[in-house]
Formats: C-alpha cells, structure tokens, sequence
C-alpha cells in the first residue's frame, strides 16, 4: 500500500540531499537510499592522515552566481572564501590559465593593454583556418583563441582527457572557454566562490540531519524497490539503469585518481596545475591550498582519464545524445504523473556543476510541492 506521506529519494548526492532537505521541511517523511556506505556522492571528501581534507572523487570548488543557492549551502556549512587558481605547464613553464593578459606576455613575450589584448586575439584567429560556424571542438576553440594557443593548451589536453580528435568532438564542449583580456587569473569569477571549512560531506551530513530524514546506506534502490510503497520518487542514480538499458547504455568517460603524499610542504604553487602535453595525466591538484591546512607533508592527486570505471564525464557524442533525448522523453511522461523527479548528473545524463545540481533540485522539488 502507498503510503501517501512518504518519498524516497534514490541518492545521498548534492541532489539527492538538497531534494531530501526541501520535502523535510514541508513536513513530508523521507527515506534516502544510497548504494555507496557513505553519503555526498562525487562530493565526498574526507581528512587523510597528515589532516589534509582529500576530495575522493576529484577536486571540487564550489562557484555559483545564484544567491538562493549560496544561502541554501551557507545554512549547512560555513566556508573558506578560496578563488581557485590554476597554472598550466607548457614548454617548460607554469603559465597562469584560463587564457588572460599575462598568459599572452608569458607565451609571446608581449605587454599589451585590455584593448591590445582584444585585437592580439582577434589577429589570432584571423590568420587560423576553422569553420564557422565552429563542426567541432577544435573550430569552437580556434575561433576564440587562434590556432597558436588551440595547440598550445587545448589540442593534446582534449586528446588525453576524450582519447578522441578534438575534430571529432562536440563543439558544445567549447562553447564558452574563458578568454580575459585583463589580468584575472582567477579559474572562476563568479559571485561566491570557496570550499566548505569542514568538508562537502559534513555540509550533505547536516543537510541531511532533520527528523523526518532516514538515511540507509549501502542498499541499492532496484533491491528494495518494492518493498519501499512511497508516493512519490525523486531518482538521482543513472538514467539508462531506470529503464532497464531500453535505448542502450551511456557512455561515460571515467578517471583513475592516483593520490600521492610527499614529504615536503607544499608540491606546486596553486592547488591545480594542467598538463597539457607532458606527461600521461591531465592535472594535478594539491588539496592544502583549498583549505590552508597546515602539515609538513602534503598530499596530491594525479588524474589519468580512461574510457570505463565510476561515471565521470558524459560523453557528448551524436549517439550518446540520441539516446538521451529517447530516455528523456521516458521522463517526460514519468514526470508528467507526479510520482518521480528525474534529478542530477547521473538522472538526467548531463554535465552539471554543484550550484546547478542544487538550483535544480530545488526548484523541481518546490515546483512539485505546489502542484502537490
Ligand atoms: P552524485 O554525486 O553522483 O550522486 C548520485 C548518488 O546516487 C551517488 O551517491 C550514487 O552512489 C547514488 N546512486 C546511484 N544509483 C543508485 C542506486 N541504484 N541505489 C542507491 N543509490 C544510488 N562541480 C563544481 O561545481 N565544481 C567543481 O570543481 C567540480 N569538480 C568536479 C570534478 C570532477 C572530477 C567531476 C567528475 C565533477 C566535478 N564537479 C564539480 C561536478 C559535481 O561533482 C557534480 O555536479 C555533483 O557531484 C553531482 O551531484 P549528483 O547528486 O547529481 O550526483
């Protein structure tokens, strides 16, 4: 029998806890199950033994223009107001990225203004062959950058991290590279940027910390489903495993996270430098700077993509997409009934950053409380 005052949220992710959080507070019991035998999903994060707090599944900085959902994240975690800052080595040098004012006096040797810098670039992608409008990641970049700092940044990093020709890649990959005519070095510049004092898992713990919130961990959903007889689902696992693979599977890119403690304070200058040509990682990322953490020794993480593992980057082929517009239509008509919400990375086979998760989850879940 359905019980009418209860849901289920299959995912102790952002958006699962963030969806749990709302339909809580308007009184309504939730059961949250999670596979994993721990709770934030690619968020988590734990202190190693030298107390430096590693990110399990890769380095993540929170960045969000959206006030409503810096509040919501503020309620469960204060934060340390760090603006990520990444170098790229290239021909023997650690040169700031994303592309701005001093990359181009590093890589050209050239001092030029804001406005010199518009027209530097502008002379760039003159003398570049590319189609417009842009067929494939590398037309997409070109266009923005030239080809001198296409190959000198973008070409091999795409190859190692798709192992695929970047023309043969989706544009929409590079739909918007940041590009700064002045000397904003920082990674992001959005409103609010910083990493929670006490970790991404103690935010999603407190989230997930109300009396009409039960947290089962290391169960999986398709197990118990049955047994379950709540009125309504919000569902953040993967999309293809909800319908039983109909369409095919999805693809997904995946990494091996190689974590590494030397003794020695500190390993690079800024918490991420990009290796774009050398070497078999793409980056590596120091995770003391996030936090300050104070140690003698210090701990890093090198990332190699591989084609299968733990789902990490969805890859944006024309079959890939295909697929997921048959799945979303699936959803569509689900969603339609009021009895499940298709919410997340993995829910809706898209690449989202956490304040996109949130907002999301917050307004399909506020949006179904009102239709409710
Ligand atoms: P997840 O965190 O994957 O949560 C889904 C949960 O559902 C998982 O815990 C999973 O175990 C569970 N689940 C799945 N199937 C079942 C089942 N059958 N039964 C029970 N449970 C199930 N975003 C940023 O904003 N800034 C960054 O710097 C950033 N860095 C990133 C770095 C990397 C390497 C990657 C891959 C992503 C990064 N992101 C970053 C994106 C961020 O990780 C995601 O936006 C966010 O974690 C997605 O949350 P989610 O809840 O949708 O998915």
């Amino acid at each position: 029998m359905k019980n009418e005052n209860l849901s289920v949220v299959v995912g102790a992710g952002l958006a699962g806890s963030a969806a749990a959080r709302v339909l809580a507070e308007s009184g309504i019991r939730v059961v949250v199950i999670e596979k994993l035998s721990h709770v934030a999903g690619h968020c988590h994060d734990m202190k190693n033994e030298e107390g430096i707090t590693v990110h399990t599944y890769g380095p993540h900085i929170f960045h969000t223009n959206n006030r409503e959902v810096w509040q919501f994240v503020n309620r469960f975690a204060d934060f340390n107001y760090y603006q990520h800052r990444v170098l790229s080595y290239a021909d023997g040098r650690m040169i700031p990225f994303p592309i701005n004012r001093d990359t181009i006096a590093e890589v050209f040797g050239l001092t030029l203004s804001t406005n010199e810098v518009r027209t530097f670039l502008s002379e760039e992608v003159a003398r570049s062959q590319f189609s417009n409008p842009p067929r494939n990641f590398r037309d997409a970049v070109v266009s923005q950058v030239g080809e001198r700092l296409y190959e000198l940044f973008f070409k091999n990093y795409t190859i190692k991290q798709w192992e695929r020709d970047p023309e043969l890649l989706s544009p929409e990959i590079a739909r918007r590279i940041p590009v700064r005519e002045n000397r904003d070095s920082r990674y992001f510049t959005d409103k609010y940027q910083g990493i929670p004092s006490e970790g991404y898992t103690r935010m999603i713990e407190r989230m997930l910390d109300h009396p009409n919130i039960e947290v089962r961990l290391s169960t999986d959903y398709f197990d118990i489903v049955e047994e379950l007889g709540a009125s309504m689902t919000v569902y953040t696992g993967p999309l293809d495993r909800y319908f039983g693979y109909e369409y095919g599977e999805l693809e997904y890119r995946s990494l091996e996270l190689e974590f590494r403690t030397f003794d020695q304070e500190f390993y690079q200058p800024v918490a991420t430098v990009n290796y774009p040509n050398d070497y078999d990682w793409t980056r590596i990322t120091e995770f003391k700077h996030f936090l300050g953490e104070m140690s003698k020794r210090t701990t890093v993480c090198f990332e190699y993509p591989k084609s299968s593992g733990e789902p990490y980057y969805i890859v944006m082929s024309d079959d890939n997409l295909e697929k997921r517009e048959k799945y979303m239509k699936n959803v569509a008509e689900l969603e339609a009934t009021g009895k499940v919400l298709f919410i997340g990375r993995l829910a809706e086979y898209k690449y989202y950053n956490m304040d996109q998760v949130i907002a999301e989850s917050l307004s399909k879940t506020q949006q179904w409380l009102q239709a409710k």
